[in-house]
């Protein structure tokens, strides 16, 4: 086992109503609620997971109930290893305004390569209605990933937590990818802070 641990930070944007907040309870928490809260205070949960011979903690990123754009500030989108989308199946309008979402991310976050800055797409509450209620095919959502430079998709339910677990796995190996730098810390004993201070130091 590497002492090495990883810090991950993953932001997950998307349309008011989508489901972010319930994926996020579903997979950290293993909860989910019909109830309808708009997200309040709490900035990001984590989540310790072990990949291949490296501990990761995901540092998951929820909108505080404020889905405007240009509302989360830069440190919601700064440092972000990864950028989830969520757009729920049923409501076509949470589909169309992916285009804005990944352009204001890129936008904000102003990565390094945004040809390669991973972002993963969540087609969410596929539970409804038996599917009868979809608006969006699997089809048509994944011809809008290929056109974003293959973007990996998945169909979840926070509800039945159909899919979370493997599209969060995804989602941790893809940040992993993408690492900064600034993320990577070691565990164990921090060194002993040097004493520096001098006496006397005033030459005047
Ligand atoms: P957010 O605004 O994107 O964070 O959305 P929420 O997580 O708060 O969810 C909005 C509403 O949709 C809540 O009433 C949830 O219970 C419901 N919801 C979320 N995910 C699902 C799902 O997969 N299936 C169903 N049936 N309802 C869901
Ligand atoms: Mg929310």
């Amino acid at each position: 086992m590497s002492r090495r641990r990883t810090l991950l930070k993953v932001i997950v944007l998307g349309d008011s109503g989508v489901g972010k907040t319930s994926l996020m309870n579903q997979y950290v928490h293993k909860k989910f609620s019909q109830q309808y809260k708009a997200t309040i205070g709490a900035d990001f949960v984590t989540k310790e997971l072990q990949i291949d011979d490296r501990l990761v903690t995901l540092q998951i990123w929820d909108t505080a109930g404020q889905e405007r754009f240009q509302s989360l500030g830069v440190a919601f989108y700064r440092g972000a290893d990864c950028c989830v989308l969520v757009y729920d199946v049923n409501v076509m309008r949470s589909f169309d305004t992916l285009d804005t979402w990944h352009e204001e991310f890129l936008k904000q976050a102003n990565p390094t390569d945004p040809t390669t800055f991973p972002f993963i797409l969540l087609g969410n509450k596929i539970d409804i209605d038996g599917g009868n209620s979809r608006v969006v095919s699997e089809k048509k959502a994944r011809e809008w990933c290929a056109a974003k430079g293959n973007i990996p998709y998945f169909e979840t339910s926070a509800k039945e937590d159909h899919n979370v677990d493997p599209a969060f796995l995804s989602i941790a190996r893809t940040a992993m990818a993408n690492e900064h730098e600034q993320d990577i810390y070691f565990q164990g004993v921090p060194e002993a802070v040097p004493d520096t201070e001098q006496r006397g130091g005033c030459a005047c």
